[in-house]
């Protein structure tokens, strides 16, 4: 499996000053996405151990919030095995950092719950071109949602993050 990009210090991706990553390889094909050059699987840099290192020690800094992972699809199952890896590895180091995963997929289509289990915030569901709001805040069409799992397991129902309460509000 390959990656895009890493970002050292993102703050354009969830709360805070993050580390980003962006998978390689996305089957969606959503009109308009985003970041096209992200959706052929062979393109990208090789995803190994030595990448998930490096990520692990660019989120050492305390001013580091957490870890945000896009795409491409990180849960496409060319990806999800790599992504289960680094979100394992992630939390093992820094239980008190957050995760944010952006996917494709809506929550109820995600057949391997267990990776769930790891990640803060999904932001689910394919980007829809008519649906597109510049104002949404960390996604780009109104279909998807940002929602908070530490509350969803919680409540045992679908939770909201709560800016995106207010964006709906
Ligand atoms: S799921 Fe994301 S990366 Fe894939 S095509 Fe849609 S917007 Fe682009």
């Amino acid at each position: 499996m390959k990656y895009h990009k890493i970002r050292k210090m993102d703050i354009a991706n969830g709360p805070g000053v993050r580390v980003s990553i962006f998978f390689q390889g996305c089957a969606f094909h959503c009109k308009n996405c985003f970041n096209p050059e992200t959706h052929d699987f062979n393109q990208g840099i090789e995803f190994t151990e030595k990448t998930i290192m490096q990520i692990i020690k660019l989120c050492q800094e305390d001013y580091i919030k957490g870890l945000s992972i896009l795409g491409g699809e990180p849960l496409h199952p060319i990806n999800i095995n790599g992504t289960k890896k680094l979100v394992q590895k992630m939390k093992e180091k820094y239980p008190n950092k957050t995760i944010w995963l952006w996917t494709g997929y809506k929550i109820e289509k995600i057949e391997e719950k267990e990776i769930l289990n790891k990640i803060d915030v999904l932001i689910d569901g394919p980007f829809e071109e008519e649906l597109y709001d510049p104002n949404l805040k960390w996604k780009g069409s109104k279909n998807q949602r940002v929602i908070d799992l530490n509350r969803s397991r919680q409540t045992k129902k679908l939770e909201l993050y709560e800016t995106e309460k207010e964006s709906i509000k």
